[in-house]
């Protein structure tokens, strides 16, 4: 038995059972102040040890900034976050001292992008690439939660302008021409003077859309040679958006390298997401059971 916590911001879901397939016992617990959320959730996985057995493992899939440098004693902790009471909490040590077992740790959204790629959209893939089109733009690459100096920033590497695009004030404090300074919902927001959300399928914001995110799938493609690209993210709620993307991509790829063949076709080389909502508490399952 292995157990997950989905630990939000209004919320923390956890769950005990084989793998997100096989959930034995769930319980949704309101977030309040560190002592007695952990407290209630501790007292969870107790009842279910009582009834199922020991847990052989726990994975946490956590609202960030969290540190997660496993090998310290602040592995866990959560960092400057304005939720009151929570920062400087950590799970680690909760669950440690509680349960007898040393969790593992990483963000929310690592752990929703490691479930799309081992067990989602991206699943028999050894190299996949991940890309979310929110607040954002994000990017996660081989299957790995890569974790170097820093996280890798792949959503700041510059993109051509498209034409009729060159007046366009960039969104990213720092960069005046990178994916997320142009392409991001906020970007498209302040571009065209209404919420991505509102914007219709029609509109020709979503070609221009398309191309910059099309420049992105190209450099990755050309940098990591990925088997598959997974696109998702508020941005990419727009249905119209994927289907251009991949139309773009086929151009600006102009058969130089033989990827979309290979793939299977370009509908299977750039995908929409599968596990959408329960990806989160799928990838805390994925870090409890060590498939990472
Ligand atoms: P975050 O990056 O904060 O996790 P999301 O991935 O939910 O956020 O993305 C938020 C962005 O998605 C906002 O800019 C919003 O305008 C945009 N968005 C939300 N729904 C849609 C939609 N149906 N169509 C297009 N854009 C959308
Ligand atoms: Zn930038």
């Amino acid at each position: 038995m292995i157990g997950a916590i989905e630990a939000g911001g209004t919320k923390f879901v956890c769950a005990v059972g084989g793998s997100h397939h096989d959930i034995w016992a769930q319980e949704v617990i309101p977030t309040r102040m560190p002592d007695e959320t952990l407290a209630a959730c501790s007292r969870f996985f107790e009842t279910c040890q009582i009834r199922y057995g020991v847990l052989s493992g726990l994975g946490i899939a956590a609202f960030g900034p969290i540190d997660l440098s496993r090998n310290t004693a602040t592995y866990g902790t959560v960092l400057t976050t304005p939720k009151p009471g929570w920062q400087g909490a950590n799970f680690v040590h909760h669950f440690s001292h509680q349960l007898g077992l040393r969790p593992v740790v990483d963000t929310d959204v690592n752990a929703a992008i490691l479930a799309e790629v081992k067990a989602g959209a991206a699943r028999g893939c050894k190299n996949a690439v991940y890309i979310t089109v929110g607040t954002g733009v994000g990017v996660m690459v081989d299957g790995q939660l890569l974790h170097g100096l820093m996280h890798p920033e792949a959503g700041h590497v510059p993109v051509p302008r498209a034409a009729g695009d060159e007046k366009f004030h960039s969104e990213c404090p720092f960069h005046s021409d990178c994916v997320e300074g142009m392409a991001s919902g906020p970007a498209m927001a302040s571009r065209w003077a209404m919420p991505a959300s509102i914007l219709p399928p029609d509109h020709m914001a979503w070609d221009m859309e398309a191309y910059y995110l099309a420049q992105l799938c190209r450099t990755l493609t050309l940098v990591y040679a990925p088997e598959r690209i997974v696109m998702g993210g508020g941005v990419m709620n727009q249905k119209s958006l994927l289907p251009r993307i991949r139309r773009q991509l086929e151009k600006l790829l102009a058969g130089y390298v033989p990827v979309i063949p290979r793939a299977g076709g370009i509908d299977r080389y750039v995908v929409a997401p599968e596990l959408g909502k329960i990806s989160g508490l799928a990838g805390a399952f994925l870090l409890a059971s060590g498939r990472y």
